[in-house]
């Protein structure tokens, strides 16, 4: 499959080339020329597959210079990791709502089901790309994406990773999980400031030649492990054919029944790897995009108008989602615009006015397949306590936006359409926000606070929780967003 930049639809590129290279020069991201169709008795033919199989099937649609063999076996090792035998469990919560459960790899968020195969991906690309480059992976999270592109790359040949994570912006288990980082080849650095500061400052690095000329001259060639690597969406595509399947499978919809989607959203990769599905076949009926208080995509949908200006970060218990540049955005408007030179002018606005309008190039019937809401603190908190108390399941604050979300919308229209509700991340991730929703006390040794969760709520704590109190501090490096730059001639 051939992909093109958003911002030159000219200069076409394999993808697997794509995975090497992260980001287009010109600061773009790739997107596919054109999707593979999976039709409704194709999709009918996949039943009988396990996760591993329905993945590899899928991604080798992407990557055809990986044959169906060597990517079965990618697929099988990278999901060996996972703690649960379906690797992708979906719960029936209601006769409506399906949660799928995406959490149960190494990390304890769905960025573990892209990021234990990103990995394999790029050194397949650095086979074929004979470069006698090592690659240089810079990473900027906002807590989830770090410590799960760290596990999937940790001792990779030829790979070195650096994560930068907001100061103060992460959650004390997320912190935990990536200061204590084992790995020759891993480098962990805490920046001050926010998420936005910090993947600006290494978008900065990825489009400063001079500096990349210096990183060359180290014997290193940058990329991505972020969701703008195509890399990290194609493997997502597959849990929604999976929770589409599984639905079927289960007697709950019938073949060409469309489904909704929920998805609790960031920086927008998730939800657009389930718009790229519907491109290729899934039968959907609305995408329904979850933000917490930084809802600059509740509002975009709303008006049509994408604005950065005026707007303020705010640091809350979803903090996956504490983004106002949601990269991926970009993508989804190139591909219904389907015109580089307008994608360019949209973004040059937001580059010098701090803000974009599509009105006058995206008809609103495309966009109308989106319904966007949001929910606060107190209501993302409350989610957490009526959904356990109603159904004795537990969710993280990330889920809780998403259900919440998912109610607004149910309210709002009365729609009876089945949903698959994206369940993001392990509540013992998000322990101390949890454990106060349910009406308890809070201490501050998170630890003993799980201990509590797992009392009060008749679930056990994930071994990798329980495993982290043991584990030394091996990164506990503070630097400003300017020494970025440093910090990567200090670590190659
Ligand atoms: C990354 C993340 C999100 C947001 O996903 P995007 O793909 O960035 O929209 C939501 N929830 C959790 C737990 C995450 O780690």
């Amino acid at each position: 499959m051939r992909l093109h930049s958003t911002r030159d639809f000219k200069s076409k590129i394999s993808a697997l080339s794509a995975v090497l290279k992260g980001i287009s020069s010109e600061g773009g991201l790739f997107i596919p020329e054109s999707f593979p169709v999976i039709s409704l008795a194709e999709i009918e033919n996949l039943k009988g597959n396990n996760y591993e199989q329905l993945a590899a099937i899928i991604l080798n649609m992407f990557f055809e210079e990986i044959s169906l063999t060597d990517m079965q076996a990618l697929t099988k090792s990278a999901y060996r990791s996972f703690s649960h035998k379906d690797i992708v469990p979906i719960k029936k919560l209601s006769k409506r709502e399906f949660v799928l459960e995406l959490f149960h790899g190494p990390t304890l968020a769905f960025k573990d089901v892209a990021l234990q195969i990103l990995p394999r991906l790029m050194s397949k690309a650095l086979e074929a790309s004979k470069s006698d480059k090592d690659v240089l992976i810079l990473t900027a999270t906002s807590g989830d994406t770090g410590k799960a592109a760290l596990e999937g790359f940790k001792n990779v040949d030829r790979v070195k990773i650096i994560v930068y994570y907001p100061n103060e912006g992460v959650s004390e288990m997320q912190r935990l999980q990536m200061v204590s980082q084992e790995g020759e080849n891993t480098y962990v650095y805490a920046v001050n400031g926010n998420f936005d500061d910090t993947q600006n400052g290494v978008k900065a690095i990825f489009t400063d030649a001079k500096m990349q000329a210096e990183i060359a001259d180290h014997g290193f060639k940058l990329s991505s492990a972020n969701s703008i690597n195509i890399g990290r969406l194609t493997p997502q595509i597959v849990y929604y054919f999976w929770g589409y399947i599984c639905m079927l499978n289960s007697g709950d919809i019938a073949l060409g029944d469309k489904i909704n989607i929920v998805v609790p959203t960031g920086n927008f990769g998730n939800i657009l790897a389930a718009y790229y599905a519907q491109k290729m076949g899934l039968p959907v009926n609305k995408f329904i995009c979850a933000s917490n208080t930084n809802r600059v995509l509740t509002d975009f949908f709303k008006n049509g108008v994408y604005k950065l200006k005026d707007r303020e970060f705010v640091k809350t218990i979803s903090p996956s989602m504490d983004i106002l540049i949601s990269s991926n955005l970009e993508r989804m408007i190139a591909d219904m615009i389907g015109d580089s030179d307008v994608v360019n002018s949209l973004f040059s606005d937001l580059r010098e006015k701090g803000s974009y309008n599509i009105n006058k190039y995206i008809d609103a019937t495309k966009t109308e397949k989106f319904y966007a809401n949001w929910s606060d603190e107190e209501r993302t908190l409350k989610t957490i306590k009526d959904t356990f108390d109603k159904y004795d399941y537990l969710i993280d604050p990330h889920t809780a936006v998403a259900k919440c979300v998912s109610d607004d919308y149910f309210e709002a229209t009365g729609d009876k359409t089945p949903c698959i509700i994206a369940s993001t991340a392990s509540p013992y991730k998000f322990t101390d926000s949890v454990l106060e929703a349910l009406g308890h006390d809070v201490s501050h040794d998170t630890f003993k606070n799980a201990e509590k969760l797992s009392k009060v709520s008749g679930t056990p704590i994930p071994v990798k929780i329980s495993e982290l109190k043991a584990k030394v501090i091996l990164h506990s490096e503070t630097i400003d967003s300017e020494a970025m730059f440093n910090s990567i001639l200090s670590s190659i």
